[in-house]
């Protein structure tokens, strides 16, 4: 019985070679400061729609939270909830209402797909909200992001019309999902410059931050009017949706999702590596790249391997 995730069919379908390193080999690379951006920013929305304060159970040192030096955390926190509280005053929230099931709120619902000989498919639905002023229910994913993928990405996207359809399947019937893309660096306060003003160059800000920078430093805020202008295309949040039929979700689920699966449990039979997708656009982002190559060209790569944790599940 396998319990597969996401995370597993993504990293599949991008590279088979990456997936044995992962789940055969069991090679973990440790949390990245965007991992912590990630997990933090979800746990404050979730905070917030759950009615909670934004820092409820985000303990410094603790738990799901105990990486990095503290320092580092401490800024990671003050830029998470930044960004997170544009995304709130950006929606704006009073306009959604979650959907419940059974009396459960649907935030970071955990879902458990069954499939055939006992597998089954898991994972966290972000957020099943209705739109009060349409009445649409859509279903949400958060993605905090340095820079924002295009909103045409949204329509190609697995992890959620596979959520889409079990929702349906429990009888709640949204319209489609929306990938809500947040900026994973907080809006900055412009910097002094040496005569006393305010730099006008590589500002990655709101105009309101700008402003109250120009008013707290006693300035003329008509000196800064064109700034306005300047920073108003400065995205930090996009809101991607997909409107999604009951056809196009069993397709994805048939001829994607499935297929994946079965390939992967005919892999996992086979004592043979999978072959590699190489090329630039897998390799760049490939964490596993240095072993990969040393292996190609015979190499031992065991101290490489070494480098990395092993997941718990990993049997050597
Ligand atoms: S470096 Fe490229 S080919 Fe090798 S495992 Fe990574 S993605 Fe696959």
């Amino acid at each position: 019985m396998t319990k597969f995730s996401f995370s597993q069919i993504n990293t599949w379908g991008k590279c088979n070679y990456q997936w044995h390193l992962k789940y055969v080999e069991g090679l973990m690379s440790p949390p990245t400061p965007a991992m912590s951006y990630g997990k933090l920013g979800h746990k404050m929305i979730e905070n917030i729609l759950r009615g909670e304060d934004i820092h409820h159970e985000i303990v410094i040192g603790e738990g799901e939270f105990d990486t990095g030096e503290i320092d580092e955390v401490q800024q990671l926190i003050e830029d998470a909830t930044a960004s997170v509280r544009m995304f709130e005053a950006s929606l704006p929230l009073s306009d959604w209402e979650t959907v419940e099931l059974d009396g459960v709120p649907l935030i970071e619902f955990p879902v458990e797909v069954p499939l055939d000989d006992g597998d089954s498919y898991i994972g966290y639905i972000d957020w099943v909200a209705r739109h009060k002023p349409s009445g649409q229910v859509w279903l949400w994913d958060f993605k905090f992001r340095k820079s924002f993928q295009a909103d045409w990405v949204e329509e190609i996207d697995l992890q959620k019309p596979v959520y889409m359809k079990h929702v349906i399947d429990l009888g709640i019937d949204p319209i489609g999902t929306i990938c809500g893309q947040i900026k994973s660096t907080a809006p900055k306060k412009p910097a002094m410059t040496k005569k006393g003003t305010l730099s006008k160059a590589k500002v990655t800000t709101t105009w309101e931050i700008y402003r109250d920078a120009v008013i707290e430093n006693g300035l003329d805020i008509a000196d800064y009017e064109d700034m306005k202008d300047k920073l108003k295309d400065i995205e930090f949040i996009r809101l991607s949706r997909a409107f999604r039929t009951d056809e196009e979700l069993q397709r994805t689920w048939d001829t994607v999702f499935i297929r994946s699966v079965k390939q992967i449990k005919t892999q996992s039979s086979s004592f043979e590596p999978p072959p590699r997708s190489i090329g630039f656009m897998n390799c760049n982002f490939c964490q596993f790249r240095e072993i990969c190559i040393e292996d190609l060209k015979g190499r031992d790569t065991e101290d490489l391997k070494n480098q990395f944790q092993r997941r718990e599940d990993y049997a050597a």
